[in-house]
């Protein structure tokens, strides 16, 4: 059951509310986040909704029989929109494009992408400076020092900036320089990552892990969540099968589930998805037409040239196909 409490609920209230919801035999967690106050009931025992429901504090209540609470459609139907300011919303409704680099390079390479993505109106860039390689000897990321040069050149040119994340400790380095956190797959059951992005105060764009259910992403986003930040999206990106002639298999039945599941954006990442620059463009139109929220995908000026993930990256020119012909797939999907 949730529970959404009155703004500024005097503690009396608050108190006698907890105790009605235990003295039905049920577990509670009170969850304050940025936007609301909230008591999250656990137990199985059926109760009238109308005995908590009327009790002074309480704004609303719902009975969720999901295993993830906040974050289930079962209680806010209205999608989430995520503002990201100066008119850049994310959710359904809007279509966001994310853009970039699998990798911050240079001070040049990140001029040209800005450049690219202005004269084609994408908002968001994409590119981590802390980078999961799978070789302890592969390219790691430029650091905070890349971060800061990412978020001065984007800022100047009015372009929101999305990175990945991948510790505890760098929140507190990056929060000023991001706009939205990325948490990678191989962060996705990080509990102690997602409870301390609970706590921060930017948007997290979190991705489902090599071999992670649904369910168990919609378990992560409600660790954020009931930690205080309920400005998520969650992102497809591929999970592993057996197969092996492309480098992940990119779960669309995902979007559609989890849009009935969540209120939450859907994001869909096609470039680890397939991990083949040549199908990166068939993969994010059918990810349109299955109801995505957005897209983010790899960019270089010379993807043969890139420091990492080359092989998944297109080049501008692909890009700014792909980008026209999303947009036009997008626009016939709301015309259905
Ligand atoms: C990335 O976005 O570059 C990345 C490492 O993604 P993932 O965590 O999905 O592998
Ligand atoms: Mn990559």
């Amino acid at each position: 059951m949730i529970i959404q409490l009155q703004q500024g609920i005097p503690a009396k209230l608050l108190e006698d509310i907890l105790q009605e919801v235990k003295g039905i035999g049920f577990k509670a967690s009170e969850v304050k986040t940025q936007e609301a106050h909230y008591i999250v009931g656990i137990g199985k025992k059926d109760f009238d909704i109308r005995t908590l429901g009327q009790l002074p504090g309480v704004a609303d209540i719902h009975r969720v029989s999901d295993e993830y609470k906040l974050i289930s459609r079962k209680w806010r139907v209205n999608p989430t929109l995520i503002d990201l300011g100066d008119g850049v919303v994310i959710g359904e409704g809007n279509f966001s494009i994310m853009a970039g680099p699998c990798s911050i390079e240079s001070e040049r390479q990140i001029e040209l992408v800005v450049e690219h993505l202005k004269a084609n109106n994408v908002k968001i860039m994409r590119g981590g400076v802390f980078k999961p390689r799978s070789s302890p000897y592969a390219f790691r990321g430029m650091g905070l020092e890349g971060l800061r040069m990412f978020s001065q050149l984007c800022s100047e040119n009015g372009i929101k900036i999305i990175t990945e994340v991948m510790q505890v400790s760098q929140i507190e380095d990056m929060v000023d320089f991001v706009d939205v956190f990325q948490v990678g797959a191989r962060n996705s059951q990080n509990f102690n990552l997602l409870d301390s992005l609970g706590e921060a105060q930017k948007p997290v764009l979190l991705k489902r892990g090599i071999s992670g259910t649904i369910e168990e992403l919609l378990q992560a986003a409600e660790y954020i969540f009931s930690n205080g930040n309920e400005k998520i999206m969650l992102c497809e990106r591929g999970i592993r099968s057996y197969e092996n002639s492309y480098r992940n298999v990119l779960d669309l039945n995902a979007v559609p589930v989890l849009k009935a599941k969540t209120h939450l954006p859907v994001i869909v990442d096609p470039s680890h998805g397939i991990g083949l620059r040549d199908h990166v463009e068939p993969m994010s139109l059918a990810a349109v037409m299955a109801g995505a929220d957005g897209v983010i995908y790899e960019t270089h000026q010379k993807p043969e040239e890139a420091f990492s993930d080359g092989q998944q990256t297109v080049n501008f020119q692909e890009s700014e196909c792909l980008i026209k012909r999303m947009r036009q797939a997008y626009k016939l999907r709301e015309s259905f």
